[in-house]
């Protein structure tokens, strides 16, 4: 850590979206190989994150450790206590560059870097909010605390906190294979414009992968008509090469899933798909105009909806 200076650092975290999925056979860590293509979209959490030195101890050993807590607002319930994925990833960071957590009540009490979270990105939906969330810390911290990691370990730290992780950390468009962990970023031309279906009840990820496993159909569907329709920037070839492996398996949970992607399609996306393990329902609409339309005509076949840009970047940091 390059030095314990107060400071603010605002960090916007947008959401994922799996443009194709598809879902290989079990390894021996348990997890699935994956082919996915991933592209960030403008919907998305804030992360501000404050070093507060005020009540700190001049002593120096005070500089080797830092409290931290956690407070969050917004859409949907998550966890506030360690089990927070920005928490844990802000845990990660300390013990990467060496910082102790402070001892309540403590000879030598610390700083304390506040963390505040603001979601609009849908929980358990199937966007990596969480994932997303740990992203902004680790981009966040990395900042606050002057810490100069460069993006490789940032990857690296990432990688241990979920597979969704290091591609949110980058953002942009990315080929993905392993679990998931293992990202390329391509070549993507265009904007594509989307209207979220978000729908309030949650999908757990392990559970829609045990009903992949159970309901599911193996495919041998290739990533490579999605690859091409970006290269081109085709948003008409890009919403018929939509393919998501676990969109089964979804349905399987929540058939309510099935009326909704199908309103989308007769209401003239170009595609529609289940995102990640679901249960949010994005739908590709013609251009910014027809967006709108497309949300105006589903509204009412879900609990919220909302209209969104891709690619975005990656986390964006602002200093205050
Ligand atoms: P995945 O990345 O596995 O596809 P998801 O995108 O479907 O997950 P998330 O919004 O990341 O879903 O939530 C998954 C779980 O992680 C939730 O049950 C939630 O309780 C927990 N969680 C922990 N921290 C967070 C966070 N900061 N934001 C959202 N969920 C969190």
């Amino acid at each position: 850590m390059g030095g314990v200076v107060p400071g603010r650092v605002r960090v916007r975290v947008p959401a994922k979206v799996n443009l194709f999925l598809r879902v290989g056979g079990v390894r021996e860590d348990g997890y699935h190989d994956l082919v996915t293509v991933l592209q960030s979209i403008s919907l998305h959490d804030t992360l501000l994150a404050v070093l507060d030195v005020s009540g700190a101890s001049a002593h120096p050993a005070a500089r080797r450790f830092m409290g931290l807590c956690l407070t969050v607002d917004g859409l949907g319930a998550v966890p506030t206590g360690e089990d927070n994925l920005a928490l844990r990833a802000a845990r990660a960071l300390m013990s990467q560059v060496g910082i102790g957590t402070d001892r309540a009540g403590g000879q030598h009490e610390g700083p304390v870097t506040r963390l505040h979270l603001t979601k609009r990105i849908p929980v358990a939906a199937g966007m990596a909010g969480g994932s997303a969330d740990a992203a902004a810390a680790l981009v966040a911290l990395n900042h606050l605390w002057q810490a100069e990691l460069d993006r490789d370990v940032l990857r690296e730290l990432a990688a241990e906190l979920g597979s969704d992780v290091p591609f949110c950390v980058a953002g942009g468009t990315a080929l993905a294979t392993g679990t998931g962990t293992s990202t390329a970023q391509v070549l993507a031309r265009g904007t594509y414009h989307w209207v979220v279906g978000v729908t309030d009840a949650e999908l757990s990820t392990p559970e829609v992968y045990r009903a992949h496993d159970a309901v599911g159909t193996a495919t041998d569907a290739q990533p490579d008509a999605v690859l091409q329709a970006l290269r081109t920037g085709d948003a008409e070839a890009l919403g018929a090469a939509l393919h998501n492996d676990l969109e089964v398996a979804a349905m399987h949970l929540l058939p309510e899933l099935v009326a909704k992607r199908d309103a989308l399609l007769q209401a003239g996306a170009l595609g529609a798909i289940v995102s990640g393990s679901g249960p949010t329902v994005l739908g590709l609409a013609a251009s910014a105009q027809e967006a709108v339309a497309l949300a105006a005509a589903v509204e009412s076949m879900f609990d919220r909806v909302e209209i969104a840009l891709s690619p975005a970047g990656g986390p964006e940091v602002a200093s205050e």
